[in-house]
């Protein structure tokens, strides 16, 4: 067992080192299924930062990544991923205790983290530019190059597989990276750096740090120093990062919230939709940016999908984490109140509490597996992100309705059609507004499938092929034959 955590402080993984604090401060990390301390991260300041932003410059003017043959930077990759496997154990047991999830989401997302270094490895030595034909006086050729400094900002509902998920390509493309922790579950993700450093990757071409977000997070992003931001998490967050990245023209991906909903018509098959629907709002207890946050359901088969979904809801078996039980806590105190009093304005815009409705007198954060009933399209429930176990069902009558509905909010993250009829689902798919539609499975598709939003959920697409080209920039070499 390695000695991580042995005196019960994550430090920051800074130019291949773990360093302490600015001045000796840490985080304090709670276990949302007790309430009670668990660990704490050093917590790096402006003083760390300058350090790390240092190192990542130094790493790329060295050519660290960008200059290794892309071949050993895909075989570097690979390591990694077998690193990342050797720490999972360990890894998913800080990450459960420390953001409430499931001991078994925890592997799920360690797995997922080897596997987005995989994907990316190997296709380093595959970002193939083009030639443009110009006539015979000409040679001209595009070259994909690396930004140089990306700086990551990770939100906490799933902090080491979204890491991995920028990190890996960034990596393969040959940029340094700069990533900061979410405040609320750290530790895992400083796990990760185990994984690289276990994995020789060069001093600097990667940092980890632990910060909070208006300091850190800010100072970071706002930082002339960074060639390219990378922000996964709330709209406003987003919004307060693009302001900063105006002011020094970065450029920059933002991956943000979503309130996407899944519409199901009355030939769908209603087993498989349930089993959609507990993956799709009560896994990681709904904080999930592309959770099935609403269900526009037809009217023909309106009440029995209601009281299909209560019961789901109300059998759910609940408890710690470790238990692998399939509900869990929300990952703060906080959060959980925001959860229950988003929830209890369901009632005053007219909605029916099917289960749940508010949290649950337990020890931990829990909030109960709600299903809200009759909610009104134009509700607040309806209208804003709970992230929470809170889904809100509509019937409708007609599929036009259906898909004003379902495009009737400022997001666009992803969608969902549940039907029997393949002309209906392919017609249905391409009028949803939104990055990604699942067809008669929730979370259908994986780490090669692009993932990203419209509207208020963002910009540019992570996993898959697509991804790859947010992390470099095209450069056109004409040369001139004649003479
Ligand atoms: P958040 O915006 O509060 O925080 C995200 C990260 O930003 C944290 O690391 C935080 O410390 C940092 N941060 C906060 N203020 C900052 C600032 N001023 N400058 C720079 N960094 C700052 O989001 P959250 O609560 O951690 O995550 C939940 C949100 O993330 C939800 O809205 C969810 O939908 C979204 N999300 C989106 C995706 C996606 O891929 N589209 C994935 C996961 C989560």
């Amino acid at each position: 067992m390695s000695t991580f955590l042995d005196d019960g402080l994550a430090r920051n993984f800074l130019a291949g080192a773990w360093v302490d604090g600015d001045g000796g401060r840490t985080i304090a990390v709670e276990d949302p299924g007790t309430g009670a301390h668990f660990a704490d991260a050093a917590q790096a300041g402006e003083a760390t930062l300058a350090k790390a932003l240092e190192a990542a410059r130094a790493s790329f003017d060295r050519g660290d990544l960008a200059d290794m043959k892309p071949g050993d930077r895909g075989r570097l990759m690979l390591r990694i991923a077998r690193e990342i496997r050797l720490i999972a154990a360990e890894g998913a047991d800080a990450l459960c205790r420390e953001s409430g999830k499931s001991l078994s989401a925890a592997h799920d997302e360690f797995e997922e983290a080897a596997q987005y270094f995989e994907y990316y490895g190997g296709v380093a030595d595959k970002i193939e530019g083009k030639s443009i034909p110009l006539g015979p006086d000409y040679a001209d050729f595009t070259v994909f190059e690396p930004y140089g400094v990306s700086a990551q900002v990770v939100p906490w509902n799933f902090p080491v597989s979204i890491a991995a998920r920028s990190l890996a390509p960034s990596m393969a493309a040959g940029n340094s990276t700069i990533i900061k922790s979410p405040e609320l579950d750290p530790i895992a993700l400083a796990m990760l750096g185990q994984a690289l450093e276990r994995a020789e990757v060069p001093a600097g071409a990667v940092s980890i740090l632990n910060g909070i977000g208006a300091d850190l997070g800010a100072r970071l992003v706002a930082s002339s120093d960074v060639d390219q931001i990378v922000f996964t998490g709330s709209v406003p967050t987003g919004q307060a990062i693009l302001h900063a990245a105006a002011e020094t023209v970065t450029p920059s991906l933002m991956e943000l919230g979503g309130k996407s909903a899944a519409v199901v018509f009355e030939d769908a098959d209603l087993d498989g939709l349930m089993r959609s629907l507990q993956s799709g709002i009560f896994y990681n207890a709904g904080q999930v940016c592309s959770a099935m946050a609403r269900v526009l359901v037809h009217r023909s088969i309106y009440q029995e999908v209601v009281e299909r979904a209560a019961a789901l809801a109300n059998g759910l078996s609940v408890g710690h984490g470790l238990d692998n039980p399939e509900h869990t806590p929300v990952v703060s105190a906080l959060q959980l109140s925001r959860v229950e009093a988003l929830t209890q304005t369901a009632q005053q815009d007219g909605a029916r509490v099917a289960a749940g409705g508010a949290r649950l007198e337990r020890e931990g954060y829990f909030m109960a597996p709600t299903i809200l009933a009759d909610v009104d399209p134009g509700a607040r429930v309806a209208q804003q992100e709970i992230f929470g176990p809170v889904t809100c069902l509509t019937p409708f009558d007609t599929e036009a309705e259906a898909i004003a509905m379902a495009n009737g909010t400022e997001f666009g993250l992803v969608a969902g059609v549940f039907t029997r009829d393949l002309a209906r689902s392919h017609r249905v798919a391409r009028k949803l507004r939104a990055g990604q539609v699942f067809v008669n499975e929730w979370f259908a598709g994986g780490i090669s499938t692009p993932f990203g939003g419209v509207g208020k959920s963002g910009f540019g697409r992570e996993k898959g092929l697509e991804a790859l080209y947010n992390y470099v920039r095209t450069k056109n070499i004409a040369i001139s034959l004649k003479g």
